[in-house]
């Protein structure tokens, strides 16, 4: 007997493992270190404006989510009628997949780009092509030299996940300039919020004095709002009217809406947040880097730690944590089979890391 058969391309497509659910030694705290979420949770003005609308659930969201464009336009200086929420940034990235891309097209991302750019692709039929990274970072040339007629996209994580790298607004801008003007460039904006570098910008910039670039962003990260489901994007006129005609209207809730505009609003929880992440980084990386274990340099809220392929492994050095109730990233769908990314936690989770890499390494 016949039976539906999905479109091509989909059963190409890896599925999305996220962090796993940890099995630690009995008495451990559990720490999950393995999802970039934020120790801190969100501003508690969020989480109170999250339950004074839970008097009104029976009420369809207004779909337009004008509060929230209001809120982000006040952010960051921008014209709300150009802005897009989405339930999370995940979502902004298929709608634009669904509007700018088909059968036979191809789309760039890099060797360790974030693994929704891959699904978002293929799921349309179109082409992943995977442009190499240099030192684990962005290499503006070797995507535009995978740029060929069928091009209509490049996807870009500034900074990236998992590798924590970035590349100065510079070579974003040498990018854009090299890349055919019908090519529509993805600026994943997801970790702006943690680089304190002076050659960085989320990219508003250019999407402001082009037509062909958006920038997209999430509360999931230093707004802790992942739970809620809720990003954006900022892009040109022409590209805010497409994408809304296939957007669902009623895709942002109520709840998420509202949250997210009472953390925007909270400028000092944000600050709190990018410091102890920065003082933290630079602590990790510098004690993990003592321990004989190569970190790269990361701008996030999460560092990339390497281990030797034989002997100290990642997968030993990830039981072993696990058992500790410390629950990193092991990234083998990512193509980095010996690292493991951690995201920055508590005070008291940095400490047992380091402590247990410590052990670890030390034989214990
Ligand atoms: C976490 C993350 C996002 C955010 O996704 P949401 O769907 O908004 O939670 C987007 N891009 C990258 C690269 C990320 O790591």
């Amino acid at each position: 007997m016949s039976r539906p058969v999905p479109n091509p391309g989909i059963l190409d497509i890896a599925p999305y493992t996220p962090g796993k659910t940890p099995v630690p030694e009995p008495g451990r705290k559990v720490f999950k270190l393995s999802a970039n979420e934020t120790p801190f949770g969100p501003s508690p003005k969020a989480i109170e404006a999250f339950k004074h609308v839970a008097d009104h659930l029976e009420d369809y969201p207004e779909g337009t989510s004008r509060v929230l464009r209001e809120a982000i336009g006040r952010a960051y200086g921008l014209d709300p009628n150009r802005i897009i929420c989405g339930a999370g940034s995940d979502e902004i990235l298929n709608l634009l997949a669904h509007t700018y891309l088909s059968h036979g097209d191809e789309a760039i991302s890099t060797t360790h780009g974030f693994l929704v750019y891959p699904i978002a692709t293929m799921a349309v039929g179109a082409k992943n092509v995977i442009a190499q990274e240099k030192n684990l970072t962005c290499d503006v040339d070797a995507i535009l030299k995978a740029v060929t007629p069928k091009t209509k996209l490049v996807w870009l994580a500034n900074p990236n996940n998992p590798t924590g790298t970035y590349i100065p607004f510079d070579e974003v801008k040498r990018l854009r300039a090299g890349l055919p003007s019908h090519v529509l460039l993805v600026l994943d904006a997801a970790y702006c919020d943690y680089v304190s570098r002076n050659d960085y910008e989320m990219g508003i910039e250019l999407v402001a004095t082009t037509e062909n670039t958006v920038v997209t962003h999430t509360f999931s990260k230093i707004h802790g709002l992942a739970a809620l489901r809720i990003g954006w994007m900022f892009g040109p006129e022409h590209i805010i009217d497409a994408v809304n005609r296939i957007r669902g209207p009623f895709n942002v809730s109520t709840p998420a809406m509202y949250a997210a505009v009472a953390a925007i609003e909270d400028t000092a929880h944000q600050a709190m947040s990018k410091q102890f992440t920065e003082t933290w980084r630079n602590r990790l990386t510098e004690e993990i880097g003592k321990l004989g274990l190569k970190v790269t340099p990361s701008v996030a809220n999460f560092v990339l730690i390497h281990f030797p392929e034989t002997g100290k492994t990642s997968d030993a050095a990830d039981a072993y944590l696990t058992r500790r109730g410390l629950v990193l990233r092991a990234l083998k769908n990512y193509g980095l089979p010996h690292s493991l990314r951690m995201t920055i936690g508590t005070e008291e989770a940095n400490r047992l890391v380091i402590e247990g890499l410590r052990d670890f390494m030390a034989g214990k």
